[in-house]
């Protein structure tokens, strides 16, 4: 039977959470809707030290714990689920997942963003066998070993740090021949003595048979083919927004990210965008949260018939 709630809020990162915690506060039935365990990209930080309000570096997985509490604790419910689909243009938004149907007249699409893929042979099949993508989850399983982390923005040089405490080697694979992280963290990394950078390649295959034992690549100056053996790959390129559920009936922009503007008013009536989904310049937890405060005003602006 279906289940349905004022407000579905689909995803239960920061911006779900947030939007939860108003939506709940202001006395609407809520349901979060979260595929896997509450926190998304959040739960996955090795710390947070720029949430206003934590004077010390606080874990990811901490704080996003206390923002489920947080929701909860005025009502709000979290069900554990996989979105299968969405209907969001009629008047009741339905949301079809692993656990039944649920549906509701105002939706929050708070899923977040994911990492960027390489898409290159044996990146998916060796996924969880030496493949990933990222550092704090994964990093104590390549201790003293080598791994390598490919990548040149600020996501690779936190990600090489972080596995340049653990690993024996971390080498950096990137396309160019410059980084284009902060300064700041590019020095840090290039203090540690056990990493290395290696300069215009392109990943062309992850290899091994059960577990991962080198990375195939092309040197862009030369044009040669080369192997690099390693134990772990962290793949470190970039987030793309969890946004496939929405194909065809809400405009995304050319990368994929949900057109709404800081309203996070959709062009569907009744469906909000907030945190990593929206396009945006600033993508952080703080931002992914006033994100949901405001998607969870509006939505209860809607349900009272207000114009907005
Ligand atoms: P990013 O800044 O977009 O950098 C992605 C990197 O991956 C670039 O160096 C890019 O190379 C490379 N890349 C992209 N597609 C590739 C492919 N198919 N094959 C090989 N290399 C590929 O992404 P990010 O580092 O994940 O950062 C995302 C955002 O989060 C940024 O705004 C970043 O500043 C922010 N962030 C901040 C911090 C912090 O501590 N301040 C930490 C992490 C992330 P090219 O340079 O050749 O395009």
């Amino acid at each position: 039977m279906e289940q349905s709630a004022d407000v579905l809020i689909v995803g239960g990162g920061p911006a779900g959470y947030a939007a939860a915690l108003y939506a709940a506060r202001s006395g609407l039935t809520t349901l979060v809707l979260e595929g896997a365990a509450p926190g998304g990209q959040l739960a996955a930080a090795e710390v947070v030290e720029n949430y206003p309000g934590e004077p010390e570096a606080v874990e990811g997985w901490r704080l996003a714990e206390r923002m489920r509490q947080g929701a909860e604790r005025f009502g709000a419910a979290t069900v554990l689920a996989q979105v299968l689909a969405l209907h969001l243009t009629g008047p009741e938004k339905q949301a079809e997942t692993t656990v039944g149907a649920f549906a509701s007249r105002a939706l929050i699409y708070a899923a977040g963003a994911g990492p960027r893929k390489l898409g290159v042979p044996g990146e998916g099949a060796l996924r969880g066998r030496g493949v990933s993508f990222c550092a704090a989850c994964d990093g104590a399983l390549f201790r003293g070993r080598d791994v390598v982390v490919i990548g040149g923005g600020n996501s690779a040089v936190s990600e090489a740090l972080t596995l340049s405490r653990l690993c024996r080697r971390v080498t950096v694979v990137h396309r160019r021949d410059t980084l284009r992280a902060e300064r700041q963290a590019v020095q840090a990394l290039e203090r540690m003595k056990n990493v290395d950078f290696l300069w215009n390649a392109a990943v062309e295959a992850v290899e091994g048979e059960k577990a991962v034992t080198g990375l195939r690549y092309r040197d862009l100056a030369t044009g040669e083919r080369r192997r690099l053996p390693c134990a772990g790959v962290f793949v470190a390129i970039g987030r793309q927004p969890e946004t496939a559920l929405l194909a065809g009936q809400l405009p995304l922009d050319p990368a994929c990210y949900v057109l709404a503007d800081e309203t996070t008013a959709t062009a569907l009536p009744g469906v909000f965008a907030a945190g990593d989904v929206r396009a945006k310049r600033l993508r952080q937890i703080v931002t992914a949260a006033a994100d949901g405060a405001v998607a969870a005003h509006m939505a209860a602006a809607y349900l009272e018939g207000w114009n907005v």
